[in-house]
């Protein structure tokens, strides 16, 4: 099957009623890059900068992350990278950055949280993304954001940086794009807000359905409990998938959903037609969707997540008899 998939590298992911679906992979390190051409990626749709403070024994200083900034992006030769500022706390431990003891760390200091109680430590990220972009695209994403607010104080602290560089003679990036993770269900009662602050989304689907489900990710007593494929998920996917067409937004998921392909079949259903995942998961993921009717499968998903009686089949049994024809 690996030879399969292997071949299947240079085929466009494209269903067999003509829908083009962008395959992206996730990474964190520089032995993830070569996967990049293997697998026959069109970029990294997450790069979780974290990994590289993880392995760490202490802080990496500013010239060190620029340095792997920069690394990366020239092995991705000209692919595009959206790198993720640090998600650091909750499940992701950086040893020598010693919060405080907590009681429920997936609720606590975290990520961007963390990350603007630190501005030093934020600035110089975005200090070293930017210098490691100059002349180039600069792909960049906020993780864990619960209010708008948070995304226009990491802006505000972006145009300082951009500021600061131009005004020493550095040479900026060409581009910017600017996004947010949709991993906190806050952020579904101010979609609108969040759409228009942004110029792209990406659904961090494991902590989207955690937070959603209030069930733990790393707890397997209760991680399984409650379906990813059932209605209430679904119909959360849905609406986000509703919002960024009706804010032209783009819209895209990188959590470990797009790489199952039961639910990266749902997800192209609900209608996202970009997705993130492991590089191993790219070949299987594209032969499943080369022979899916994606407007067969929306109509059933949609008049299935639109029926209100809770008898007759569940979302999950249609997507696995649909996935059977
Ligand atoms: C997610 O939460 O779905 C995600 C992609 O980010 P991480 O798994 O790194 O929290
Ligand atoms: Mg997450």
């Amino acid at each position: 099957r690996q030879e399969q998939f292997r071949a299947l590298r240079d085929v466009e992911p494209v269903t067999r009623d003509g829908q083009r679906i962008g395959l992206q992979m996730n990474a964190g390190l520089m032995v993830d890059l070569p996967q990049l051409s293997e697998s026959g990626a069109e970029g990294i749709g997450l790069f979780r900068t974290e990994l590289q403070f993880m392995i760490a024994s202490n802080m990496p200083k500013l010239e060190e992350q620029e340095a792997f900034y920069r690394a990366v992006l020239k092995q991705a030769v000209g692919r595009p990278v959206t790198f993720r500022t640090l998600d650091i706390g909750g499940d992701k431990v950086v040893p020598y950055f010693r919060a405080h003891e907590e009681e429920n760390p997936a609720l606590g200091w975290r990520a961007i949280r963390l990350s603007l109680d630190r501005p030093g430590l934020l600035r110089t990220q975005l200090r070293a993304l930017l210098r490691a972009s100059a002349g180039s695209e600069l792909k960049m994403m906020v993780p864990m954001v619960t209010e708008v607010s948070e995304i226009h104080a990491v802006r505000e602290l972006l145009l300082k940086e951009v500021q600061h560089l131009s005004k020493h003679g550095h040479a900026l990036p060409k581009k910017l794009q600017f996004g947010a993770m949709l991993e906190v269900p806050s952020l579904m009662w101010q979609i609108d807000e969040l759409m228009a602050a942004v110029d792209f989304i990406s659904v961090g689907s494991n902590d989207l359905f955690q937070y959603t489900m209030a069930v733990d990710r790393g707890n397997t007593r209760v991680s399984d409990r409650f379906d990813n494929l059932g209605k209430p998920f679904l119909r959360v996917l849905r609406d986000i998938v509703r919002a960024g067409e009706r804010n032209n937004t783009p819209v895209t998921l990188c959590g470990e959903m797009a790489g199952r392909p039961l639910s990266a079949m749902a997800l192209i259903g609900l209608g996202f037609r970009s997705v993130s995942m492991s590089p191993t998961a790219i070949g299987p993921v594209k032969a499943m969707l080369l022979g899916l009717d994606a407007g067969k499968l929306a109509a059933a998903l949609n008049a299935a997540l639109d029926d209100r009686s809770l008898s007759g089949e569940t979302t999950r049994e249609i997507l696995l008899r649909f996935a059977a024809e």
